[in-house]
């Protein structure tokens, strides 16, 4: 009986999720591994819920536990997976937080929390899975940046300047690696309901004095003309798409899923 995954371009390619015990991370780990993917997650929380998801599809599933905030444990992290799966093929540096804070208001911490996670740790991870790629003249790097890669917003300078960074990082890999075959791309959503954006429905409930379904429609409605949530599925369906021949020469590109935000 032929399954999904027979014939899919990430059959048997190893991929490294980080922040995938969560959101959109889980989402585009189980999506890889529902099409074959050997997966390796990365993330903390509910770290077992997310490797027992992911295990029925990809029963070898890994999970390492490195602190994306720490330039060392992100290395090791990749040798990890090298080790216990034999190489990266797919890299897909998507762990990040969020503060939000006037400027002069803006714990000295939370900045460099953010750079660090948010920023940083893709360069790491990007410098440590790179030579394996280009050995064997085949990667895909796909960043998760945000519409705050592209446009900002009030209140989230570290994070604007984070996936700004981001951009700017994927576009110089991306062409570091042109004649490769290696592809480095960003995807950028708008809102996507995850705990790092129902932190900030619930903020919006509580200053307007509003129930979780006003506040939702408030946050939507000021930026995001469909007026929906884009999906973790629909953000895993494009990667899928970048992970394929198709996009083998789409390079440096930071392509938006944001009902419109940035069309404005
Ligand atoms: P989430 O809070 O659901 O998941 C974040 C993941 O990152 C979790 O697995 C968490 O454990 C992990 N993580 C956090 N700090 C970490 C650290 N120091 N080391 C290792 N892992 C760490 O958030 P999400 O909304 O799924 O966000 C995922 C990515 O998507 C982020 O980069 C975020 O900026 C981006 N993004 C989110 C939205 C949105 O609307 N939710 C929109 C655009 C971009």
């Amino acid at each position: 009986m032929p399954t999904a995954a027979q014939g899919s371009s990430v059959q048997g390619k190893v991929a490294l999720v980080t922040g995938s015990t969560s959101g959109i991370g889980l989402g585009i780990a189980l999506a890889l591994a529902e099409q074959g993917a050997r997966l390796m997650l990365n993330g903390f929380g509910d770290v077992e819920g997310a490797v027992a998801l992911v295990r029925k599809h990809d029963a070898g599933a890994r999970h390492h536990g490195a602190d994306m905030s720490k330039p060392a444990e992100v290395e090791a992290m990749v040798r990890a997976c090298e080790r216990e799966h034999g190489r990266v093929d797919i890299l897909v540096n998507n762990a990040g937080i969020q503060h939000v804070a006037p400027i002069h208001q803006f714990p000295q911490e939370r900045w460099d929390a953010i750079i660090a996670i948010n920023l940083s740790s893709a360069f790491h991870a990007l410098r440590a899975a790179l030579p394996g790629m280009r050995s064997r003249n085949w990667g895909r790097v796909i960043n998760v940046a945000s519409v705050h890669g592209l446009v900002a917003s009030v209140d989230k300078s570290a994070y604007v300047a984070a996936k700004h960074g981001l951009v700017g990082l994927t576009k110089v890999a991306a062409l570091e690696n042109a004649t490769t075959g290696v592809t480095v791309n960003a995807v950028c959503p708008g809102w996507v309901l995850t705990p790092l954006v129902q932190k900030q429905v619930d903020a919006r409930a509580a200053a307007d004095k509003v129930d979780n379904a006003e506040a939702t429609r408030r946050l939507l409605g000021e930026k995001q003309p469909s007026m929906q949530f884009t999906t973790p599925e629909q953000i895993a369906g494009l990667c899928l798409f970048l992970c394929s021949p198709a996009a083998d020469n789409v390079r440096g590109q930071s392509w938006a899923l944001d009902g419109g935000w940035t069309a404005q």
